[in-house]
């Protein structure tokens, strides 16, 4: 039995403050991720601070122009009801949807759920086994062993994991931003430069430093943003993480792409942009599939799939061609 204190957060300042100075100090909003990493013994901090008692972190805001802020303790079931949310980002509210299960939902965060930890089974339940997310320096069990949901973009010997946020993909594809609060004051931090890929230490999975606290996501009004879709792929239809997903917005004149932008979960340490594809894509007709799937393979000329997931190389794309077709319904 791990022993903690337990505090709630007074104010911001404070919070911060303490996080910063003490290394054995976590903040804790839904605790659907930390508690089950606190009884797997990933993590012992000594003490908890419970930032549900901040003001204002749980606001939802639509903006006029066309754009959302959504606060870091807003709960996912709750922005995946709110009207706004639905009406301009679908993708959103699919990656949330199709997340974890009704009662996690209610308790879980928007904050923590862009920072839960891999679903590595070694990271997770390998207690003694090597790994160097849970235990730097001590190797990666995944490498040559259970890798069949581990990453085909961007690993490294020290790490396969991916990253296993639904939303996280939403966001990446939609451009948002991390709106951060640390002792130096706010920064936003874009999507794309949050999460981390492992290189020789994949202990941090993101670029949060000691007292920085999530405010909350700002998400840019996109064209694309209305005709979207996130198709997840997943072992059983419900209550379980992705092998492959993927984030689709698309903007189209007629039949014809004008702009699309493609993120894709369950392939990397973090959501993995398909920068390629989305240039490839502009121009081509809906209607071409086999148009269609040649630019989404630009995307796939580098994946670099391990012993046991290279079925995911085909999976993932095409998971991106129904996921873009599917928004690109809904234009
Ligand atoms: C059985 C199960 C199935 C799941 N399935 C899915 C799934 O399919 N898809 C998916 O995306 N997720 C899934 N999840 C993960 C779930 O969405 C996350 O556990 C949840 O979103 C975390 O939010 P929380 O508020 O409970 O975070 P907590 O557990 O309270 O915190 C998680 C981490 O975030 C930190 N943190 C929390 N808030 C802040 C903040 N404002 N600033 C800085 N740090 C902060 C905490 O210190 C901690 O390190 C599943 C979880 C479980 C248990
Ligand atoms: S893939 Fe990463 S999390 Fe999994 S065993 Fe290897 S080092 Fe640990």
């Amino acid at each position: 039995m791990h022993a903690f204190t337990f505090v709630r957060a007074s104010d911001p300042r404070s919070a911060i403050a303490a996080h910063a100075t003490d290394r054995g100090v976590a903040f804790i909003a839904g605790g659907t991720d930390l508690v089950g990493l606190i009884k797997d013994r990933v993590t012992r901090p000594g003490r908890l601070i419970d930032i549900n008692t901040l003001p204002a972190m749980d606001a939802i805001d639509a903006r006029s122009d066309g754009s959302l802020h959504i606060g870091a303790l807003a709960r996912m079931s709750d922005v995946a009801a709110h009207p706004a949310v639905r009406r301009r980002t679908p993708v959103v509210v699919e990656s949330l949807l199709l997340a974890a299960s009704g009662q996690l939902r209610n308790m879980a965060s928007i904050g923590g759920n862009i920072v839960q930890r891999t679903r590595c089974a070694y990271f997770r339940d390998g207690d003694g086994l090597p790994c160097n997310k849970r235990t730097p320096g001590s190797g990666c069990s995944a490498l040559h062993g259970l890798n069949r949901s581990h990453a085909i973009f961007g690993w490294s010997e020290s790490c396969v994991a991916t990253h296993p946020s639904d939303l996280a993909v939403a966001l990446t594809a939609l451009d948002a931003a991390v709106h951060v609060r640390g002792l130096r004051g706010d920064r936003m931090i874009a999507f794309s430069e949050f999460h981390r890929l492992p290189g020789d230490t994949p202990e941090k999975d993101n670029v949060l430093e000691r007292g920085d606290l999530i405010v909350g996501i700002e998400v840019p009004a996109r064209a694309e943003a209305r005709a979207s879709h996130y198709l997840k792929v997943r072992d059983r239809q419900s209550y379980e993480f992705a092998l492959v997903s993927t984030a689709a917005a698309v903007a189209i004149d007629g039949r014809t792409i004008q702009s699309v932008r493609l993120a894709m979960g369950g392939v990397a340490h973090r959501p993995w942009r398909l920068a390629a594809a989305e240039a490839a894509l502009r121009g081509l007709s809906l209607d071409d599939r086999a148009g269609l799937r040649a630019a989404i393979a630009t995307s796939f000329t580098n994946a670099q799939p391990l012993a046991r997931n290279a079925f995911k190389v085909e999976l993932a794309q095409r998971c991106a061609l129904r996921a873009l077709q599917t928004a690109g319904e809904r234009a």
